[in-house]
């Protein structure tokens, strides 16, 4: 009788939607045994709502940065795993967070991924160990959150999955010591009602400070939108005044980059996340500068101990159908049918090639271009042309039109080689 195969053993940490796809592709081979750790009781990650923003049910800070009325700021079409296309709104074509988060439940059902996931886990640490015959694995501590009981557990290969909306980055703001009014981040927003009748000045125009700024405007006296990209214009309302970015804050007087100042009532952070990978040992090797991680080979794999990898990295992406072809490269090159170029290029590839190092990780148009080197370099299919052309058109229209950008008819032709969308009157 032919040898069985020893499995390898992988590690999944976090089941959001790229846990659940890292689950899906390597529960499809026979190569690996997998085991998937979630610190909450749930699938979904950020797409699960809770209305509380400190702790969760098992006492363990609140993941999610999802707040009530929220609509996917991409249609639905495109957030797609190319393998289950069901999320197929037309009109509007942004869907609200509970569809997201059913579309991942239904994913993970229709592939049968729960049976891999053990919830209520938080993994602790992860260290990189030498095995007696000297192969590096990866020594991984979980805590199983309601006994407080941990396992230390070795794995071959580890993916992480932890999700990079959860830290919240405040810039420093002189000043704000004595800021009497309320100071926010947008990770704990959850509801314009809770600001009724306030004035709000939002710091940062990237996706949630517009969302934040626009779901705000009805209940509030006025929203300022603080930034220092290009302008938006006249598109955003009456009640949405965009100004300078910030300068400093004298007591209730917040000073604006061409000198004037405003008051309000609340200041909002909406300035983004921290990579945050509070369990990986100094023996992984990786480090997070100014949210620029190094070494990683194309966003991805680590480049000084390649069994391990963080899927998810790149931003202003389309991101479920970058997992899908992140994870299947990872697959590829753990069952070898894929191999790494040279350390030197590799390297290379991991320097800084943008002004600041927290802008080292976005895509936005090179996201296409990315997907497809991966794609060709694993031996798999590339994402089909629609989501190109569906991001394309849709973000031009997003910047022209961030009031009811989201209510358009969206609509991939039969062949899906064009898209049509329609703006609502
Ligand atoms: C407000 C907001 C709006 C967004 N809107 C869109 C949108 O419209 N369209 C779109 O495509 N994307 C959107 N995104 C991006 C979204 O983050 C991705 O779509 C995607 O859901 C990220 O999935 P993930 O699995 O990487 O991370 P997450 O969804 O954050 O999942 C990570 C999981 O890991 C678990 N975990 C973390 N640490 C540990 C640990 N130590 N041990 C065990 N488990 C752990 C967490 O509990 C969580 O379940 C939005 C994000 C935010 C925050």
């Amino acid at each position: 009788m032919a040898e069985l195969m020893e499995r390898r053993k992988v590690c999944v940490i976090g089941a959001g939607a790229a846990g659940l796809c890292a689950t899906n592709h390597f529960a499809r081979s026979s190569n690996f045994e997998l085991k998937v750790y979630e610190q909450t009781n749930d699938i979904g990650g950020t797409w699960i709502y809770k209305e509380a923003t400190e702790v969760d049910e098992n006492g363990l800070p609140v993941h999610s940065s999802m707040y009530r009325d929220l609509r996917t700021n991409l249609p639905a079409a495109i957030m797609n795993f190319p393998n289950y296309r069901r999320l197929n709104a037309e009109e509007p074509c942004c869907v609200t967070h509970q569809e997201v988060r059913t579309y991942l439940q239904n994913y993970a059902e229709h592939f049968d991924l729960v049976k891999h996931i053990q919830f209520g886990t938080r993994v602790e640490s992860v260290r990189l160990k030498t095995s007696a015959g000297g192969k590096e694995e990866w020594s991984v501590r979980v805590k199983i959150m309601k006994t407080k009981e941990e396992e230390e557990i070795i794995f071959d290969a580890i993916m992480i999955c932890n999700g990079h909306y959860f830290d919240p980055y405040m810039p420093t703001i002189p000043g704000i010591e004595n800021f009497p009014g309320t100071i926010i981040h947008s990770h704990s927003y959850r509801k314009a009602e809770d600001f009724a009748g306030k004035s709000v000045l939002i710091l940062g125009a990237a996706a949630s400070g517009v969302d934040i700024a626009v779901d705000l405007a009805n209940h509030v006296t006025r929203v300022y939108l603080s930034h220092n990209n290009e302008r938006l214009n006249n598109s955003l309302g009456p009640n949405i005044i965009e100004v300078l970015g910030v300068e400093k804050i004298e007591t209730e007087k917040i000073f604006l980059k061409d000198h004037s100042f405003v008051t309000v009532d609340v200041f909002m952070f909406c300035t983004g996340y921290w990579y945050s990978f509070p369990f990986l040992d100094e023996s992984c090797g990786i480090r997070v500068d100014d949210n620029f991680i190094t070494p990683l080979y194309k966003h991805l794999i680590n480049i000084v101990h390649p069994t391990m990898c963080i899927i998810g990295v790149p931003t202003v992406v389309v991101p479920f159908p970058m997992f899908h072809i992140q994870v299947q490269y990872f697959l590829a090159l753990l069952e070898k049918r894929a191999s790494l170029p040279s350390t030197s290029v590799m390297l290379e590839d991991s320097t800084l090639k943008t002004l600041k190092k927290r802008h080292a990780h976005k895509l936005m148009n090179k996201q296409w271009e990315y997907n497809d080197s991966l794609a060709d370099a694993g031996g798999f299919d590339r994402l089909p042309k629609f989501y190109k052309l569906g991001y394309e058109i849709w973000s031009s229209q997003r910047k022209a039109s961030p009031l009811n950008y989201k209510q358009a008819k969206f609509v991939i032709s039969k062949d899906e080689r064009s898209i049509q969308l329609f703006l609502p009157n």
